[in-house]
């Protein structure tokens, strides 16, 4: 009875080739249902039917051009279906199928679904994402299918392969072994230990055996160095995506990735979501990176995306790090990944010295104490080149009224204004809004303004006075605004001579300057004590990524470090015995506090320019959530956000904290459409952050 009601149903609603179990249309009359999504922040697809007189089979990952509301969308197939929650009398048809093969290919679409279940973003956002922006725009592809058999694999590498040492070997080794199938390392080398030259080789094997490698990398600063060193080995048969691209490019750069012409992707973030036609190794240089993380919209970590597309592609991933994240290093040390050091340095490079210069009661001359400017001076002499480290652009924080204490303040967002020099005005660090400098204060007339503290543009002007004969270099997000200016900076650097280098942690990130011999840290008293439950950590990975710059070529590298807490504990761990033990020592403090990634997060945050808003939105989702939280799930909050307003929104927060991800996820699908019905939803901004890194 049961099965002639269900056959009786299906009949009704689809009368060809159901039982063929395939997905996909058969015939032009039949009233098969397509599950199309679009860019819009509603979480569900759009049920169509397929356009009148079709030839093709639709299945899911084609593009599709429908009506949406009063205009024409195009649109991504998801899924089709036999059912739908709409009477067929309603359903308005697809006005016409784009593509001829699928954009996505099952696994990425299976990449996207997980993404957005697990970000608990809209499918349809977290396609669009992925897509360059002439992809978006219905541009036609060339097509795929041709090109899968026809690769031939073979390779001439330009510059000879490097002879590894015995740590490289037997990382390469341990990669190799695994073949072509899922396995996740983490390679633990520290700053110079030569990782680019496993990953190069493995790359070059992998070309061989006919298969294309997809290599992120952290900034956009990085990618010309790297794709230089890449090129150098192998030709042209390397694409780079980053932001810096203009769409045209990007969209090439993406085709010749889906259709196979490349057999190495070089990308940022985002380049996790390009399709490829041969896939067979990821690698994620500098995984700890914070930058893998999309801090708006679309909260991805590219990092866990990526090893969740190396399991869904049955590939091999490397997560390679002179100092990996916790997340990683948890992993690794219970071995759900394979761990592989290298412990020493590539070449003839040893590892640099560290010195702490207790400030304590010391003169400073903008923030040099005698002794650094002594060192400083020492390495110049030996025609060296010297990086100073400062992790805060323009000239100075504040600017102040020496008479009424006055300071220049962002209305919008209740926080100081910076004092840049060299463009001269005042820039807030949150909105990035700008005023002209006021010469005389507001409110007293007085006219003596004050520039308190120390920013990269002053710590540069202090260096020319010192230092006239001396080239300054000075690398930071204003200096590097233009791409091409960074290339020319870079290679005047690595020209060799004598030099001072000035800069934020955009220094910091994978460099190799071999000349710089000295690196001296000028503050590093601001990450020792942030309220952030991670600051140590990422005050540990920068202070490790920036002495790393030191002493990469054949002279020994020396590292100083200005602190008034040179007793500091975690410091003097950090600094006598190195990242990997202060590393297990953070990991420990975290499994006794039961924090990630002990336990698991999810941040709901809230913005109104009302300020009560947020509060009393977050109120309300705390009060229908606590009814349905188990005993796995605690809830904090809601509290104002460290950085309360900007421009001129209020924002606050409330974190879930959970011991078991799987209930996480549970009651977030199950609470997400009550939190969207609830009437203060359409009043906030709100925004769901799974794994959240920034809690600023
Ligand atoms: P990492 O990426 O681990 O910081 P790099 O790959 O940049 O280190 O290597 C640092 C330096 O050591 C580079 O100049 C590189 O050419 C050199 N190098 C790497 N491996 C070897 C090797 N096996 N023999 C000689 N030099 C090497
Ligand atoms: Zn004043
Ligand atoms: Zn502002």
């Amino acid at each position: 009875m049961v099965t002639f009601q269900l056959c009786n149903s299906l009949k009704f609603l689809i009368p060809v080739s159901i039982n063929q179990g395939s997905n996909t249309l058969h015939s032009p009359r039949d009233n098969s249902v397509i599950k199309v999504v679009v860019n819009t922040p509603l979480r569900r697809s759009f049920d169509y039917l397929p356009p009148e007189n079709i030839s093709t089979q639709l299945s899911s990952g084609l593009r599709v051009r429908v009506p949406f509301g009063k205009r024409e969308l195009i649109g991504l197939i998801v899924e089709t279906s036999i059912e739908s929650d709409f009477s067929f009398s309603e359903l308005k048809r697809i006005i016409e199928v784009v593509d001829q093969e699928p954009v996505f290919d099952a696994q990425m679409m299976s990449l996207f679904k997980w993404a957005a279940s697990y970000y608990h973003y809209p499918l349809g956002q977290v396609i669009y994402n992925a897509m360059p922006a002439h992809v978006r725009q219905g541009k036609t592809l060339a097509l795929s299918r041709t090109n899968k058999a026809k690769h031939e694999g073979n390779l001439e590498t330009l510059t000879t392969e490097l002879i590894l040492n015995e740590q490289q070997e037997l990382a390469k080794d341990a990669i190799m072994k695994q073949g072509n199938r899922f396995h996740c390392f983490l390679l633990e080398g520290v700053t110079g230990s030569g990782k680019t030259e496993v990953y190069l080789q493995l790359i070059a094997e992998k070309i061989r055996s006919g298969l294309q490698v997809i290599m992120l990398v952290p900034e956009i600063s990085l990618t010309p160095q790297t794709i230089q060193h890449f090129k150098g080995r192998f030709a042209d048969n390397i694409v780079a995506i980053h932001s810096g691209l203009t769409d045209k490019q990007r969209f090439n750069a993406w085709s010749d990735a889906r259709l196979g012409k490349a057999d190495i992707i070089i990308g940022t973030r985002s380049a996790i979501f390009t399709p490829l036609l041969r896939p067979g190794l990821i690698i994620i240089d500098e995984e700890h990176d914070t930058s893998y993380k999309q801090h708006e919209g679309f909260r991805y970590s590219a990092r866990d995306l990526a090893i969740y597309r190396a399991q869904l592609f049955d590939i091999p991933i490397i997560l390679g790090s002179a100092t990996p994240s916790l997340e990683s290093l948890h992993n690794a040390l219970s071995n759900r990944y394979s761990l592989l050091s290298l412990e020493l340095r590539a070449a003839k490079a040893s590892k640099p010295t560290f010195n702490c210069i207790d400030l304590k009661g010391k003169p400073l001359s903008e923030g040099f104490s005698e002794e650094l400017l002594d060192s400083i001076n020492a390495h110049l002499q030996q025609n060296k080149q010297v990086l100073i480290f400062l992790n805060r652009r323009g000239y100075a924080p504040l600017l102040q009224c020496h008479d009424c204490g006055w300071t220049a303040t962002c209305t919008r967002c209740d926080t100081s204004y910076t004092l840049h020099r060299s463009s001269p005005e005042l820039r807030c660090h949150r909105c990035e809004s700008q005023r002209k400098i006021i010469h005389a204060c507001p409110s007293c007339h007085s006219r003596a303004l004050l520039p308190i503290g120390l920013g990269t543009e002053r710590t540069e002007k202090k260096l020319e006075e010192s230092f006239p004969e001396v080239p300054i270099f000075r690398i930071d997000r204003d200096t590097t605004r233009n791409r091409n200016k960074l290339e020319d900076t870079i290679t005047a650097i690595n020209k060799g001579q004598k030099a001072i280098l000035v800069g934020t942690q955009m220094l910091a990130k994978g460099h190799h300057f071999p000349e710089v011999t000295l690196v001296a840290v000028l503050d590093a008293d601001a990450g020792l004590f942030s309220s952030d439950f991670r600051g140590q950590e990422f005050m540990g990975q920068l202070l490790i990524q920036v002495a790393g710059r030191s002493g990469r070529g054949k002279n020994a590298g020396e590292v100083l470090i200005q602190t008034h807490n040179s007793t500091h504990p975690s410091l003097n761990t950090l600094i006598n015995n190195g990242y990997k033990q202060f590393s297990r020592t953070l990991l420990e403090q975290r499994s006794m506090a039961n924090l990630p990634p002990f336990s698991h997060q999810a941040l709901i945050r809230a913005e109104a320019s009302k300020v009560s808003l947020p509060m009393d939105f977050l109120k309300e989702v705390k009060n229908i959530t606590k009814p349905n939280l188990p005993d796995s799930i605690f809830i904090l909050g809601p509290l104002p956000a460290p950085m309360e307003k900007r421009a001129g929104r209020f924002r606050f927060q409330l974190l879930l904290q959970a011991s078991n991800r799987a209930e996480l996820h549970n009651l977030l699908n199950q609470m997400v459409p009550v939190y969207e019905a609830l009437p203060l939803n359409r009043k906030v901004r709100w925004s769901i952050d799974v794994d959240p890194l920034d809690f600023s």
